[in-house]
């Protein structure tokens, strides 16, 4: 059957557009993930170096601090005297140690780097200066006659020279002050300082050639990212534009079509095209359905002629169309005779052999109607009044034929009456050609008579 015919239908398939259009949308959105990640930790890293960077400015300035405090202190003791100044010295030289601390930390990150060597280089200079330092303190303390057992360990461990042990205890302040603030000091204060900021030189240029690395691998990922977003976004439009050419404006023409009871146009995506061929079929077969339906409530199955209901119709598209028209109705003679005496399968041929006679002899456009039984009309599509003799002579012509047959069916004949009409198919036209049709049977039948006056 008609359905069970595969179709052949070519075109692109939404099924397949859409396994495409997912799979390339997975592996952007995998991919812009991705970058999202990268660029987190890169980010991170970013940062991470600012903070060392940052750490790094905090414990080189309590290096320098500390170095620093502990010079003041000293030299605050040479020149006051004041035991407070020494206190404090070894406070921080032993308990606050700013400088140790801050090299521990420093080693965390900068173990094995050279800024990290600069600076254990400073705090070791340091570290030789406080001897001196400690040295200056001895002296004074002994110029000072402080009790020994007042005196911190380092100071106390300390021992003077046998020449500085003989100095007066002026000599020994002198002493003592020339030690924190003599060239030799001052130049050993300059390498620490110049070791400090040598390192900060070399950490700057790591740190920062980190920071250049961390953001321009950031700004590849970033770059890479806002490319991936650009790509999903022309994907989406060209989605969107597929959905459209593809599901919209197929289903628009489609829906056209529906309500238009047109065919469908074989358009769109292989779903629609097999879609669109399938409701056409479906839509032939009803139409078809239709026809034969519409035929078969409109026409005679025996004769093949518009039947009462055709004729019924015929009349109202006549009435309203208008114009001159002319009627005849048609009876064949003594026809219960041809039934009773050859049998009506004999009966059915002579009606059919009739309706064939009407509908040869009257034209195309006139239209041969089997009112019921033997009863028969024609309707005459632009007839005047003076076109009655043609008519006559038709039916002349007719009756002949079917008075002389060559077939085998028994002669018949025919009466016929007609009217006309200049208005289209009037309420009276059939009752005037059926008066005619009495008086043809009235008067011997086998004849027509057209009612010339209204
Ligand atoms: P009249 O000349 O006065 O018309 O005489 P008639 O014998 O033709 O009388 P009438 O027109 O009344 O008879 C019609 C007959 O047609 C009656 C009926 O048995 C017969 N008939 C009606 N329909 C059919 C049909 O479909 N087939 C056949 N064979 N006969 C039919
Ligand atoms: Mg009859």
């Amino acid at each position: 059957m008609n359905e069970k015919k595969p179709k052949k239908v070519r075109g692109v398939r939404i099924s397949a557009i859409n396994m495409v259009m997912i799979s390339i949308s997975c592996v952007l959105y995998i991919f812009l993930i991705l970058a999202t990640i990268y660029i987190s930790r890169q980010y991170n890293d970013v940062h991470g170096s600012m903070d060392q960077y940052i750490a790094f400015e905090e414990n080189k300035a309590s290096l320098t601090d500390g170095s620093a405090y502990l010079t003041e202190q000293v030299r605050l003791y040479a020149v006051t005297l004041d035991p407070q100044y020494m206190e404090n010295y070894f406070t921080e030289a032993n308990e606050t140690r700013r400088r140790e601390t801050a090299l521990e930390r420093l080693k965390e990150v900068y173990e094995g780097d050279q800024a990290y060597g600069y600076l254990t280089e400073a705090l070791e200079r340091s570290n030789d200066l406080m001897i001196d330092e400690i040295y200056a303190i001895r002296l004074i303390s002994e110029a000072k006659e402080l009790s020994e057992k007042d005196l911190p360990a380092r100071v106390q461990e300390t021992v003077l020279s046998a020449s500085d042990q003989a100095l007066s205890g002026e000599e020994k302040i002198q002493k003592a002050r020339e030690l924190v603030f003599g060239d030799a000091y001052q130049a050993a204060k300059t390498g620490i300082r110049d070791s400090v900021e040598s390192s900060l030189a070399s950490i700057q240029k790591t740190t920062h050639e980190k920071m250049l690395g961390d953001a321009e691998r950031l700004g590849a990922t970033m770059s890479m990212q806002r490319w991936l977003v650009s790509i999903l976004f022309a994907e989406t439009i060209v989605t969107f534009l597929l959905v459209i050419l593809l599901i919209i404006k197929p289903l628009q023409i489609y829906i056209s079509c529906i309500k238009e009871e047109k065919m469908m146009k074989i358009t769109g995506s292989y779903e629609f095209k097999y879609l669109a061929l399938t409701y056409n079929d479906v839509f032939e077969l009803k139409n078809a359905n239709e026809i034969m339906l519409r035929h078969r409530a409109e026409h005679d199955p025996l004769t093949g002629l518009i039947n009462r209901g055709g004729f019924e119709q015929l009349k109202n598209v006549l009435q309203i169309k208008g114009g001159e028209l002319g009627f005849l109705i048609v009876d064949v003679d003594k026809f219960k005779l041809i039934n009773d005496g050859y049998g009506h399968e004999v009966g059915d041929q002579v009606l059919k052999k009739v309706a064939r006679a009407l509908e040869s002899n009257f034209r195309v456009s006139d239209h041969a109607v089997r009112l019921g039984g033997d009863e028969f009309a024609v309707v005459l599509t632009d007839m005047t009044k003076d076109m009655g003799e043609v008519v006559t002579q038709k039916i002349g012509e007719i009756n002949d034929f079917l008075t002389h047959p060559d077939d085998g069916l028994p002669p018949v004949s025919l009466s016929v009456g007609g009217a006309f009409s200049e208005n289209g198919f009037t309420d009276d036209l059939y009752q005037r050609a059926d008066a005619a049709l009495y008086q043809v049977k009235k008067n011997g039948r086998c004849g027509c008579r057209i009612q010339s006056s209204d």
